[in-house]
């Protein structure tokens, strides 16, 4: 399986000989463009049978062989299965079955239509990117392994992130891990989740400042490339490949729970940001998984549902962008974006640069079809399956406070954007999965204005504000840091 970069001229392209460990430790292709398989592998319908009585670790390995051929089979076997256990994934509600991994409930069945819930978030950091980030984390320790290197992961984050990076990599050898974060920003139960953690090999930096400092920290750090080079330094953000292939797994592993055959239509309703949980499913459906609609779930920030009606897309400027109650969708423009553009303009490298240059240049594009505009491709948006639709703080307060009522289970802020708009999204006959992203202990103050109690915290997690804490607080200053990073990596 080779790679090819979303901005690569097709000559180049078609040249191409980068393998998936190749890619694995990077971020960015060099042209700045993202990494995509140069085909995608298909799945028969005689596979999709065999692989309907799997456990969730053998169908990541069936799923994951086909896009990491350069890893020996044995070692995939392997890495799967010490990834997806259920004391990894132990934080499922009482009923729920943890050995499920992503344990599926029919919350409504209205004459054939069900709306069901896929729980993604029982692992560590009870969000759903502890299901990609904990697989990364035994693959970057194998890959370095392999190559006798080390990597040091420098990044900034505002709470889920960095907390699913920190609990992937903690403890992992050839591998240390600066996070920073704004100092006093982030709730108590993040705050104590990420600096709770006592390893040698994380160390966690309070920055006197707001997320974007620490955000620009990581930036002017990482453009000082010969230090970025002598210190190792590399990053785990959302636009990784091996962790959308991750996430590709939970599309085949919820619709093969919710169907008996491959006849019957399931679609998803996925809550968004940078548009990497939803790039999995396109690429789920693109192997063969008959995905009938991708429902792309927003808050106030609504620069991808904005794209999905109208086909402009217009990334905001960082204060037009709103902090709300499901703050893991605040983002003013969409990382992950970029793959499906390509695939959209008919995976024309020359195109998609030149798009994408545009958004620099003039703050988006316009594939709308209208006279002026950058071309008509939106028209194939349909085709493809994707549909769109926003939340307001209230909606989510209502929904949290009628999925309660209603189904009996407290579900959090950004899934509850997820159910608001998959209600708006059903057919009849198709059943609609909605991807729980969070669990609602990470997001109780929304809680407690919705149902007038505290959210269920899952065992452990019960006085976790009240263990020592390990981090130091620095001004946004970058030569101190360096010399921070400096004297921990020693080299
Ligand atoms: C990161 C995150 C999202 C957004 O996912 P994308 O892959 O960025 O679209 C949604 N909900 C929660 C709880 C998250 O942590």
């Amino acid at each position: 399986m080779q790679y090819v970069s979303t901005r690569a001229a097709s000559a180049a392209a078609a040249s191409s000989s980068q393998q998936f460990s190749d890619i694995l430790l990077g971020g960015l292709a060099a042209d700045g463009g993202l990494f995509l398989p140069s085909v995608y592998p298909q799945v028969s319908g005689a596979e999709l049978d065999a692989w309907r009585k799997l456990s969730y670790a053998d169908l990541a390995f069936e799923i994951l062989k086909k896009f990491a051929t350069d890893i020996p089979e044995a070692d995939l076997r392997a890495l799967t299965a010490k990834t997806y256990t259920k004391e990894v994934y132990k934080n499922a509600r009482k009923d729920e079955d943890a050995a499920q991994i992503t344990p599926l409930r029919v919350l409504e069945e209205v004459n054939g239509t069900k709306l069901v819930l896929q729980a993604l978030s029982n692992g560590p950091t009870l969000a759903f990117k502890d299901m990609a980030m904990q697989l990364l984390g035994n693959l970057f320790e194998y890959a370095l392994a392999r190559q006798n290197a080390e990597l040091n992961i420098f990044g900034a984050t505002s709470g889920d992130t960095g907390s699913a990076a920190e609990y992937a990599m903690r403890g992992k050898r050839g591998i240390r891990v600066f996070m920073l974060s704004p100092h006093k920003k982030m709730s108590a139960f993040q705050t104590a989740q990420m600096f709770s953690l006592q390893d040698p090999n994380i160390y966690n930096i309070a920055i006197e400042g707001v997320f974007d400092d620490a955000q620009d920290m990581v930036k002017a750090v990482s453009n000082d490339l010969e230090f970025k080079a002598r210190h190792k330094i590399g990053t785990v953000n959302s636009i990784n490949w091996a962790r959308v292939v991750a996430q590709v797994v939970y599309y085949f592993r919820g619709y093969l729970a919710a169907t008996t055959s491959n006849d019957q239509k399931v679609s998803f309703t996925v809550p968004s940001g940078n548009f990497g949980n939803i790039c999995a499913g396109h690429i789920a459906r693109m192997m063969g998984l008959p995905i009938d609609k991708l429902v792309v779930a927003t808050n106030e920030n609504d620069v991808l549902d904005e794209f999905f009606r109208t086909g402009v897309y217009r990334v905001r400027k960082s204060a037009e962008t709103y902090h709300t109650s499901s703050p893991s969708m605040d983002i003013s423009k969409a990382s992950n974006f970029e793959r499906f553009v390509y695939e959209l303009v008919g995976r024309d490298g020359d195109r998609t640069r030149a798009l994408f240059r545009k958004v620099e240049t003039d703050g988006g594009f316009d594939l709308s079809g209208k006279p002026g505009s950058d071309g008509d491709e939106f028209r194939l948006v349909a085709q493809y399956g994707f549909k769109s639709g926003k939340s307001s703080h209230d909606d989510r307060v209502n929904t949290i406070r009628d999925v309660a009522d209603d189904y009996g289970i407290v579900i959090d802020t950004h899934t509850a954007d997820g159910i608001k708009v998959a209600m708006e999204n059903l057919e009849p006959g198709v059943t609609m999965i909605v991807l729980e992203t969070a669990l609602a202990a990470k997001f109780n103050e929304t809680i407690l204005d919705a149902l007038g109690e505290d959210a269920e915290r899952p065992d452990g997690f019960e006085n976790i504000e009240d263990l020592p804490q390990k981090f130091v607080v620095m001004k946004p200053d970058v030569e101190a840091m360096k010399a921070y990073i400096a004297a921990n990596t020693g080299l």
